[in-house]
């Protein structure tokens, strides 16, 4: 089963992916976490991506588009994995269409856990996390009994720096000019299907499960 996850910053396709990846038992494959293998490994493309990041400079596609050829071909992808954070642009997209052909994979679908922006902004801005056990609470959402105390063990609650309506909408911003395109890429490809995030967690993945058995 070959899934290509995407979705909006924020959307909770972290829990989600490893969800499918506990279930189905494939591979999750990351942009990140292939930087890290390759440059661990000193591949030719890893040596390469590093001198860029070092430098400061964003990777180039054809470094990027390589380091995901490399980890495609390898035999744990043969039964299936779960792509995310790959491609980011259409260029990409297309590329990635061609390295699947290559290694004779067919993507299952493009699933998209669905969130909108407002959305998006209001789940980061209202959340609050506790300086000593890190558990998580929401203003409205999941309030904490106390205002500004963790139920759990009392400690101080705090809002990441980052976790801004600006910087939130600066992401979404990002997000919506170079990934959206995605969406119409894959319905025209008719790979393209969406639960939505806004539900509990629960139900996203009850929704994805049923989904991925289709
Ligand atoms: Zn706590």
């Amino acid at each position: 089963m070959h899934i290509l996850l995407m979705g909006p910053p924020g959307a909770g396709k972290g829990t989600q992916a490893a969800n499918i990846v506990k279930e189905f038992e494939i591979p999750h494959i990351s942009t990140g976490d292939m930087f890290r293998a390759a440059i661990k490994e000193g591949t030719e493309l890893g040596k390469k991506a590093k001198a860029c990041m070092d430098a400061g400079n964003l990777v180039p596609d054809e470094i990027t588009v390589g380091i995901v050829r490399e980890r495609l071909a390898k035999d744990d992808c043969k039964r299936g994995f779960i792509l995310d954070g790959f491609p980011r642009t259409v260029d990409q997209a297309d590329a990635l269409t061609k390295i699947l052909k290559e290694v004779g994979i067919e993507l299952k679908c493009a699933l998209n856990v669905n969130v909108p922006a407002a959305d998006l902004v209001e789940r980061a801005v209202g959340r609050r996390i506790c300086k000593f056990c890190g558990a998580t609470y929401h203003v409205k959402f999941n309030p904490s009994k106390k205002d500004g105390v963790c139920d759990m063990c009392g400690g101080e609650l705090f809002q990441r720096a980052d976790d801004t309506e600006e910087t939130m909408k600066n992401r979404l911003s990002v997000y919506e000019s170079s990934t959206r395109p995605l969406i119409e890429y894959y319905k025209n490809a008719g790979l393209y299907v969406e639960v939505d995030g806004r539900q509990e967690i629960n139900k996203v993945y009850e929704d994805i499960v049923e989904l991925l058995n289709k």
